[in-house]
């Protein structure tokens, strides 16, 4: 009998779902922080899950031959923090190699342990796992190579696949078993294979089948020394994929340790912004053994990023109490935004908006603004808006001496809007719920209230809801502040609340890396959740100087791109790079980013190698994929449009590419 992709993927979406309503929990809690506890494996020496601290790890990016070099960047890595290191080895020599970079380490002090990055090479991948003590294998192209078909199978030839696998796989799982080597099982979501693809479609829960197929093999062979992973360029699908995995093995009584990544996410604030919503959402809830952050930077940048991101974990299961709730009435495996009204453009279905917070600044001219997005030309008297110019300014009791340009909301505080002679002019901010069901004046279009936990859960909270003028600011001080500000989005779902949202967080004495970092998984976990209908940011440094409006615009506005839930900028889906690159990726990807920095919501990806890039480069609009050496083969989705390009010429073919496809825009002045 045969079965149709369509009809398998319906078949398997409904069983998913009514599974998905049945046991809806991915986490110890979603409202007290602890870690969610899988078994203990061991890695050489230094073991991971289980009670352990969550590892840090990154890769090397010299070539795996280049023995000196490679032991170099290592040490370097090692000494940034980096616990594990994991070396490219894609083909038997470089394989072979690991050893004598091993050995070199190990005379030099250095026992880290190390862990051999496989694609598509059993034989690689059998040697390297007798040297190291850990091979990381990638089910979408161990047994497969990847040719983008669409294929039908029966039962019994799907079967017969999976026997294939077996034959392929168990070597290697024997291999480890004998030498006490651990693997990762790594999916990624860019290289699901064509079987599950055309079984699952291009979806977490085909990611989740991915490792699966061949998490069942080791179980069947006794083999446990395993670490899983589902990453993606695209957080809210790693997301949605670690918690859909979690999820299948409890069901299948699994715990295997897992390893957080976000792959592809770029460099400089963009790529630590896109990793924090990936990795940081699941880091609140528990989630995670051991993480890489993948930027295409040197690895050693990477590893204080990793640092941060885990060290926000000690102490906070000492958290003031959020009120307990079992299960998430939002469904946690799927994106769908929360249902608001829409209050003068906020909610509904408009994009979430971006709050500038000018409270602290007497007087605001019209030159500030330039830092969020508006020049103003004195000459025409006119003013001019950027991609990235927020929506709304707060400026409290202040006044504004100028018109503010078309478009932007001004917002004072309730008290001196109040005052205002000409209430049209901007809107109150009210500072809490009982302060607004008490007042006599009120806005007839639109009021922002002041909502926290203990007005969420107190009485105040029925008289205002649904009122139709008003968009709530959340606020919170808890230190587990993204789980009570997710647990006043269930609540309000729950009690059919439709009021827009705006999710505020403040950061004080702290470094501005650690501002974008948490800021970013912050919103980033309320946001790919489908919660929240703007933002706003404040924060302070060490110093106690409020961080540059500039940078907090930016912040905003890459946090909402990196949940795709407004985009306001291109987005660079670049390769943190590996000893299989084939040009000097930092140096391409900003010379890309040059030319094409203003072609709004265009996806470029920029890949070190033909082997895994064209595979990983996702959902990408055009791709810049290096061939060989100085070529490079140029993409429109996954086809090929150009190849074997000198790469003198790569970059300027490739804005030919983006021009011939009706998607090029000329720079303008802003
Ligand atoms: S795509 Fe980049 S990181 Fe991945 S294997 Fe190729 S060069 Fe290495």
């Amino acid at each position: 009998m045969f079965i149709s992709r369509d009809s398998v993927y319906r078949v398997s979406t409904l069983i998913y779902l009514i599974m998905t309503e049945l046991a809806k929990k991915y986490c110890n809690s979603l409202t007290q922080y602890s870690r969610y506890k899988t078994r203990e494996v061991f890695v050489g020496d230094l073991p991971l899950g289980g009670n352990n601290p969550i590892r840090i790890q990154s890769m090397t990016t010299t070539d795996t031959m280049n023995t000196l070099a490679t032991v170099e960047q290592s040490i370097r890595m090692i000494e940034a923090g980096c616990e594990y290191i994991r070396i490219t080895a894609p083909s038997i020599n470089e394989a072979q190699n690991l050893q004598n970079i091993k050995n070199e380490l190990r005379k030099r002090g250095y026992k880290t342990p190390l862990i051999a990055d496989i694609h598509f090479t059993p034989n690689a991948a059998e040697l390297a796992a007798r040297i190291v003590e850990k091979v990381r294998v990638n089910p979408g192209n161990y047994a497969d190579k990847k040719k983008f078909q669409t294929l039908e199978y029966t039962d019994a030839e799907y079967e017969s696949e999976i026997e294939r696998i077996r034959e392929k796989f168990s070597p290697l799982v024997k291999i480890c078993k004998e030498y006490g080597t651990a693997m990762r099982i790594g999916t990624n979501h860019g290289s699901l294979s064509d079987r599950i693809m055309s079984h699952y479609g291009d979806t977490p829960h085909g990611m989740v089948e991915s490792a699966l197929e061949f998490l069942r093999i080791c179980e069947n062979l006794n083999y446990h020394n395993i670490v899983l992973s589902m990453k993606s360029s695209n957080p809210q699908v790693m997301v949605q994929a670690y918690r859909l995995l979690i999820q299948q093995m409890e069901s299948e009584g699994m715990n295997y340790p897992l390893h957080l990544g976000v792959t592809e996410a770029g460099d400089g604030e963009d790529g630590r912004i896109k990793s924090s919503v990936g990795i940081g959402t699941l880091l609140e809830d528990g989630i995670g053994d051991t993480i890489r952050v993948s930027l295409t930077e040197e690895p050693e940048l990477e590893v204080p990023v990793a640092i941060s991101l885990v060290n926000r974990y000690n102490g906070r299961e000492n958290h003031t109490p959020i009120p307990s709730i079992q299960e998430s009435p939002k469904d946690p495996f799927a994106y769908s935004r929360r249902e608001s009204f829409e209050v003068a453009g906020i909610g509904g279905s408009t994009v979430p908006k971006v709050f500038a917070d000018y409270s602290e600044k007497e007087i605001v001219d019209q030159t500030d603004l330039k830092q969020v997005g508006y020049s103003y030309d004195p000459v025409t008297d006119k003013w001019n808006m950027g991609d990235q110019a927020c929506d709304l300014i707060y400026i409290a009791n202040y006044d504004l001496h100028f018109d503010a340009p078309t478009g932007l909301k001004v917002v004072y505080d309730f008290e001196k809007w109040n005052s205002l002679e000409d209430k049209t002019k901007g809107f109150p901010l009210f500072p809490s719920v009982d302060r607004f069901n008490n007042a006599l004046t009120k806005s007839f279009i639109l009021n922002f209230v002041e909502l926290n936990v203990q007005s969420a859960f107190s009485d105040q909270l029925s008289a205002i809801a649904n009122d139709e003028h008003v968009v709530f600011v959340l606020t919170t001080n808890n230190l587990h502040g993204m789980a009570e500000q997710r647990r006043i989005f269930f609540k309000l779902m729950l009690q059919k609340i439709k009021n827009p949202v705006i999710i505020k967080r403040s950061y004080q004495n702290d470094y501005e890396d650690n501002f974008r970092l948490y800021s970013s998984t912050d919103l980033g976990a309320l946001l790919i959740e489908g919660f929240g209908d703007g933002v706003w940011l404040t924060g302070k440094d060490r110093s106690d100087n409020i961080f540059e409006k500039s940078f907090v615009n930016r912040t905003s506005f890459g946090i909402l791109q990196a949940a795709r839930t407004r985009i306001s900028k291109t987005e660079y889906i670049a390769c943190p790079s590996c000893g299989r690159t084939l040009f000097d990726l930092v140096e391409v990807t900003n010379k890309i980013r040059k030319q094409t920095e203003h072609l709004k919501g265009v996806k470029i990806a920029i890949m070190g190698c033909i082997v895994n890039g064209p595979g990983e480069m996702a959902d990408a609009d055009f791709g810049y994929v290096g061939s060989g050496p100085g070529k490079i083969t140029l993409y429109r989705g996954k086809e090929i449009v150009r190849r074997n390009v000198n790469s003198n010429d790569a970059v300027q073919e490739l804005i030919e590419i983006i021009r011939e496809n009706g998607v090029w825009i000329e720079p303008a002045e802003i």
